[in-house]
């Protein structure tokens, strides 16, 4: 499709939602709902790209005012195009779009009621789901734990597509933006889409770290501390760029 067409049909995407919902407070204005598709739909395919899922594993949402976009359910991300566009309320009712949506929507929608998640990531990245499988929590390994605010719980198991996946997932997430899955992947939170994608990232990460420091016969890996971890929580708040004058 051409970058032309692309917008066009980008722009009919915000046009249907819309329609359906009126100027109401919350309802985001069309172009916020097509930018953030886009977005959507390119974090998708970087959980894809970047071997975090196989084929249509996983689902990603973001929020725009009270309405929350999801991958549509079993669509490979490469073909998702700006008319596919799949919105609900936060009830979960259709607002946009033809699609079936995600069968995850009850851990999506579950998690935006209960926090103040803009953005969700869900994946079946191989090492974090193979630690789902041996650990009630991942050992704190690495300083990286306390970027996802402290270590990371793995939910009970529940069928995909549940209720009770949703509210395990909710238990397991508490005052952290990251969990495992048993046997099943990871979910991770943020204020952005990129956010919550580089927290699946670096917990992917931090489990393939584990698995790997684990598998070395005759050795056990050093893990830090509580007092080491609330050192890494303080000096995290720190890190990264200051705001400064505009250079
Ligand atoms: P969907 O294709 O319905 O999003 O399902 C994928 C998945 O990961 C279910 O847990
Ligand atoms: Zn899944």
């Amino acid at each position: 499709m051409g970058e032309q067409t692309s917008r066009q049909a980008g722009e009919r995407a915000g046009e249907r939602a819309g329609e359906r919902t009126g100027e109401q407070a919350g309802v985001p204005a069309e172009s916020a709902l097509a930018r953030a598709w886009a977005e959507l739909v390119a974090t998708a395919r970087r959980t894809a790209t970047e071997g975090l899922v196989v084929g249509t594993s996983g689902n990603v949402s973001v929020r725009v005012g009270d309405i929350v976009l999801v991958t549509p359910s079993g669509v490979p991300y490469d073909r998702l195009a700006p008319h596919d566009a799949v919105g609900v309320d936060l009830d979960g009712r259709r607002m946009l779009g033809e699609l079936a949506p995600t069968s995850e929507l009850p851990l999506h929608l579950a998690l935006y009621r209960a926090t103040s998640a803009r953005a969700v990531v869900h994946t079946h990245a191989v090492h974090a789901t193979a630690v789902s499988t041996l650990v009630q929590e991942l050992p704190p390994i690495h300083y990286m734990t306390m970027a996802l605010g402290g270590p990371v719980r793995v939910a009970p198991y529940a069928l995909y597509g549940t209720a009770e996946l949703a509210e395990n997932m909710l238990a397991a997430l508490r005052e952290r933006t990251g969990c495992l899955l048993r046997n099943h992947g990871t979910v991770t939170y943020g204020d952005t889409l990129d956010q919550a994608y580089d927290r699946t990232a670096q917990l992917e990460w931090m489990c393939r770290l584990w698995l790997t420091a684990t598998s070395v016969p005759g050795h056990t890996p050093t893990l830090l501390t509580p007092d080491q971890l609330a050192d890494v929580e303080r000096q995290l708040r720190g890190y990264g760029q200051r705001p400064g004058p505009a250079r």
